[in-house]
């Protein structure tokens, strides 16, 4: 079984990727907790060379391939390996965070960054993925209470337009793929975002 969760900056996501796991250990699911773009030695040394705030250069293409050499190492190292032993694998981003990111808030486009990724991920897909949805100003407002003004990323970083575009990008994907996404209004407080998603979780894990 594998499971994403997926959403804005500053949607709370990685807090309800631990609440998951602790759930997942409480019932004594074997399981790991890995993320993106990151999770294996050479895929968090691309996330460096990505995140780097001195990169304002880098060309759009450039940022699409490098997040997909990051997820076809950690897919094949350790994601597919995992669910190979019978693993649930529990993965902070996934191929939606590219489609909204690059796809729709770079505007590199939904098809070249899906033919890309379908490459990288060997057509790997997740069972079930949890859209925690934010909108950019409340984001930022958590990021910047959790962190100040000075240690945002080079993509956190860019403007409001491109965050709501992004936002707008995870709704689309969200809307066309209503079998596998959950969207949960992040908005709320994190232990009712996270009451929403053990209630689907109880059900997946009993099928
Ligand atoms: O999820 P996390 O905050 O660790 O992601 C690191 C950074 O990478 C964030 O600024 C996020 O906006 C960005 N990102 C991206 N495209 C992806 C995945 C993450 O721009 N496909
Ligand atoms: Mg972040």
């Amino acid at each position: 079984l594998f499971i994403t969760l997926e959403g804005p900056d500053g949607s709370g996501k990685t807090t309800q990727v631990s609440k998951v796991a602790d759930y997942l250990a409480q019932h004594h699911i074997d399981f790991i907790q890995t993320r993106e773009p990151g999770g294996t030695r050479i895929s968090d040394k691309i996330r460096g060379l990505i995140l780097d705030p001195e990169h304002q250069e880098m060309h759009d293409l450039t940022e699409v391939l490098l997040y997909a050499a990051s997820r076809a190492q950690h897919v094949h190292e350790k994601i597919i390996p995992n669910l190979e032993q019978g693993k649930v694998v529990l993965c902070d981003r996934f191929v939606d965070a590219s489609l909204a990111y690059q796809g729709f808030g770079l505007g590199v486009g939904e098809e070249r960054v899906l033919q890309v990724n379908n490459i990288a991920t060997s057509g790997l897909v997740p069972d079930r993925s949890y859209f925690i949805d934010v909108s950019p100003q409340v984001g930022r407002s958590r990021m910047k209470a959790r962190y100040g003004d000075g240690n945002l990323d080079r993509i956190e970083q860019k403007d409001f337009t491109y965050h709501d575009r992004v936002r707008e990008g995870f709704q689309h994907i969200f809307s066309n793929n209503t079998e596998r996404i959950i969207r949960i209004n992040g908005e709320q407080d994190p232990d009712t975002v996270f009451l929403e998603i053990a209630k689907d979780l109880e059900v997946l894990l009993a099928n």
